[in-house]
């Protein structure tokens, strides 16, 4: 099903109507008509379905349009010639590894401006051992950070009360039945589980989650070195790794240096 959308400031000021903002509104409602027959839906006609379905308290079309507007009138506008000099191209500062959670924003909690920290968000923010058959859509990320941008940092964002830690802590251990993805992409920190578990295994288990928080940080960056651009970079110098653990409870923040020693070159007998 393909839903097409359109924006411009015109439309914002003068319509309100969401279905006026759809090119082909029609192919939507007829999935939901469809979606709500098979659920076996007696509504009496299709305003009372679409009422049901879409609740009236929140309308996602006008929060991205609010949203839009404010950035444009009070960021894009005001900063033209930055914008305009952005749209030339990027040179991140950051590539950055953070959770898909909603309040762990790298751009809000570290202020990143448009153009500074090129992201990757998944599932507990983690990085898996470079593998070609599976995870490739990090492995671009990284590959089209560090070969192609040249960025010179990788920041690994950790943070409290962690959704993703805590299954990798609690499945499958507690019986629970299993996911479709979810319990194999946070498998990648296994070995940071096994860690709190030989270490810690005494201390509660919120105690636990949030020293695998924490290691699993560490873990993802020692998988960032099985990427040969990313050992390339540093042993040339031009890349530095560091964590970080935001912890949203307290309102904190902890930078976790990484550091990584490469030989010289082994020399040719
Ligand atoms: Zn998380």
């Amino acid at each position: 099903m393909d839903v097409y959308i359109t924006f411009s400031d015109q439309l914002a000021e003068e319509s309100s109507d969401m279905a006026s903002l759809f090119h082909s509104e029609e192919p939507v409602y007829e999935e939901v008509r469809r979606l709500n027959s098979e659920k076996g839906d007696h509504l009496e006609n299709d305003q009372e379905k679409s009422a049901n379905l879409i609740p009236s308290s929140f309308d996602p079309v006008q929060a991205i349009i609010q949203g839009f507007k404010y950035f444009k009138q009070n960021e894009f506008d005001p900063n033209r010639p930055f914008y305009d000099e952005l749209a030339k191209g990027q040179e991140p500062k950051f590539l950055v590894f953070a959770c898909s959670d909603s309040r762990v924003s790298p751009s809000i909690i570290l202020n990143f401006k448009p153009g500074e920290a090129f992201m990757v968000r998944n599932i507990a923010n983690l990085v898996p051992v470079f593998d070609q058959l599976k995870y490739s859509g990090t492995g671009a990320a990284i590959e089209y950070a560090i070969s192609v941008l040249k960025i010179p940092n990788i920041l690994v964002i950790g943070h409290s009360s962690c959704g993703g830690i805590k299954r990798l802590m609690s499945y499958p251990e507690d019986d629970s039945a299993p996911c479709d993805f979810i319990d194999e992409w946070v498998k990648i920190g296994l070995p940071a589980k096994e860690k709190v578990k030989a270490n810690s295994g005494n201390c509660s288990f919120y105690e636990q989650c949030e020293q695998c928080e924490k290691e699993a940080v560490k873990l993802s960056l020692t998988n960032l070195l099985t990427y040969p651009y990313v050992r390339k970079a540093i042993a040339n110098n031009a890349l530095k790794l560091m964590g970080g653990y935001y912890d949203f409870v307290d309102g904190t923040f902890e930078v976790v240096l990484f550091e990584t020693h490469f030989s010289p070159p082994i020399p040719a007998i």
